[in-house]
């Protein structure tokens, strides 16, 4: 048997035979070009072709994620500028399969080059050069085996037209041996609620067939595993899941230390996710989310509605609202932000209010115009604070705009350690351990080669967080994760342990955490994180706390 590690970016157990996505067409010797006109045709049919492929396909998607995304996709293959770049090919005599080649080339270039959430979008740009290239060749084209049984998935990434024809029947998991956990197999997979593992070296040189294990939470991927092991595994698995789901309730240990359980969303579609699983709440409310394709910023009015939208369909329940976080992986074209040499150490979050105070005055006016009319229990805070000054700018700001409660999140190292002079300034704190990560190992958060670095059990990352909840004891103050740490069910009662007050997820993540929590006392917290903080690496932590 080999076992590989990757990032599992989807909760769930799941076995069966490894298959690989089918192969992309290969691109043919050049030919020579006799009628321009006539090979700038039948790119563009060929590219109209993929075009309502997608739109059917996204019809055909019962799971809306899927479809928006699919949509997406199919409005880039069908960009006049991706057609104007295959005319210009074609002109300096390229065929129509090398000038629709090239096109999606220059268009992937520009996506890399922009980093961040555009370069993660470059799979999406393959999967496109793929489907075109094979119409125009007469070939089929390329996307998930069919064989008649269940199977894991084997694929380099998965681009969203494959995921819509999953059929969760069918596929039993997925696993790529690249993409981040921000890449579209993982927000898809976790649509789906498949199973997933991203980032993992290895897995394409499992033969075909080969009966694997995979373990979305740890992502560990055995090959070779033997049939009955595995299908203990997954029952195993199966149990403790139902066990799970059939909990409800505020979350609290077995002896009755109450943790706020809170969903994670981006809009108000993601509110029946969180109900489903009995949130308590809204952790974080992502705004920028909400206009990320935006060219113009969006209005006082416009912002109210959507914030009123979440407001009132938590009706009674707390909702944590961050401030645009602009920047970085999430550029707001309205911002026109200047390009930095590094982004991530540049102007993101609550810095940009440096340079456009406007947009943050507004957007609190927004807020606080929305809390007026649904009557909500909404906590407002800031992304990328770094010192006490930044914290009490904001939450003057924030006061200023007659909203209660203001907070920031705990996302760079500086404000970590001065975790108790913040509370001097704020309301609450919410830890964004993706961030923190990224910023206390210097390794990017999208950099699946990294992953061992950004590894939420990470003993330093453990202590920056111990420092906060410390802080937040001192002061009676609320202190929360927001980042993905927050649904690894195993790390919840050791963040619990180090002070935490409320852990805010996707919301599938949402009933294993409670389930965790409901199995320990706040006795066992505290000694499972002193054990974890006291760990050399990351790897030592996890198995001094769960064995
Ligand atoms: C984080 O950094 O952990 C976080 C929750 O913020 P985001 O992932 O949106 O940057
Ligand atoms: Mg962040």
């Amino acid at each position: 048997m080999v076992s590989l590690s990757g990032i599992g970016v989807c909760a769930g157990v799941a076995a069966g035979p490894l298959l690989r996505i089918a192969d992309v067409p290969a691109l043919p010797p050049m030919v020579a070009v006799t009628d321009a006109e006539a090979e700038v045709a039948r790119a563009s049919s060929a590219l109209a072709e993929v075009v309502t492929f997608l739109e059917r396909r996204a019809d055909r998607a019962t799971d809306e994620t899927v479809a928006e995304v699919l949509r997406a996709e199919a409005m880039m293959a069908g960009d006049e500028a991706l057609l104007d770049g295959v005319r210009e090919h074609v002109e300096e005599g390229a065929d129509a399969v090398h000038a629709v080649s090239l096109a999606f080339g220059a268009f992937r270039e520009s996506f890399e080059a922009a980093g961040g959430y555009l370069a993660e979008r470059v799979a999406d740009l393959d999967d496109l050069r793929n489907r075109a290239v094979a119409v125009l060749l007469g070939q089929p084209m390329p996307g998930i085996p069919q064989p008649g049984h269940p199977f894991v998935l084997a694929a380099k990434d998965l681009a969203p037209a494959d995921t819509a024809d999953l059929d969760p029947a069918q596929v039993l998991a997925l696993v790529t041996e690249v993409g981040g956990p921000t890449s579209h197999t993982a927000i898809l997979a976790r649509a789906l609620g498949l199973p997933a593992v991203v980032s993992c070296p290895g897995v394409l040189a499992i033969a075909e067939g080969t009966l694997v294990l995979v373990d979305g939470a740890t992502g560990r991927v055995d090959a070779g595993i033997d049939q009955v092991a595995a299908e203990a595994a997954v029952r195993g698995a199966a149990e403790v899941a139902a066990a799970a789901a059939a909990l409800t309730g505020p979350g609290q240990t077995s002896d009755g230390y109450g943790v706020k359980l809170l969903a994670n969303v981006g809009s108000a579609k993601n509110v029946p996710a969180a109900d489903e699983v009995h949130a308590e709440g809204v952790g974080l409310f992502r705004t920028e989310l909400l206009f990320l394709d935006r060219t113009r910023e969006p209005g006082l009015d416009e912002q109210v509605e959507a914030y009123r939208e979440v407001f009132s369909a938590m009706a009674g329940r707390r909702v944590v609202i961050r401030t645009l976080d602009a920047g970085a992986d999430k550029p707001l074209p309205f911002l026109n932000q200047e390009g930095e040499p590094n982004p991530a150490l540049g102007v993101r979050g609550l810095r940009i209010a440096r340079q456009r105070p406007d947009v943050l005055t507004t957007q609190l006016a927004a807020i606080a115009e929305a809390r007026a009319q649904t009557g909500a229990d909404v906590w407002v805070m800031a992304p990328m604070v770094s010192t006490i000054t930044e914290a009490a700018t904001f939450a003057a700001a924030v006061h200023e705009a007659g909203l209660p409660r203001a907070g920031v999140m705990i996302e760079v190292p500086a404000a970590a350690l001065r975790a108790r002079d913040l509370l001097g300034v704020v309301d609450f704190l919410s830890i964004g351990t993706n961030d923190l990560s990224q910023y206390t190992f210097a390794a990017d958060r999208m950099c699946g080669a990294l992953a061992d670095l950004l590894d939420p059990w990470q003993p330093a990352l453990l202590q920056l967080i111990g420092i906060c909840g410390e802080a937040g004891r001192a002061a009676g103050k609320p202190v929360g994760v927001c980042g993905e740490a927050a649904a690894d069910a195993a790390l919840a009662p050791i963040l619990v342990g180090l002070g935490v007050t409320s852990l805010s997820m996707s919301p599938r993540a949402l009933p294993a955490v409670r389930a965790a929590l409901a199995g320990v006392t706040e006795a066992d917290c505290r000694r499972l994180a002193e054990l974890a903080v006291a760990a050399p690496d990351a790897a030592t932590a996890r198995k001094a706390a769960i064995g």
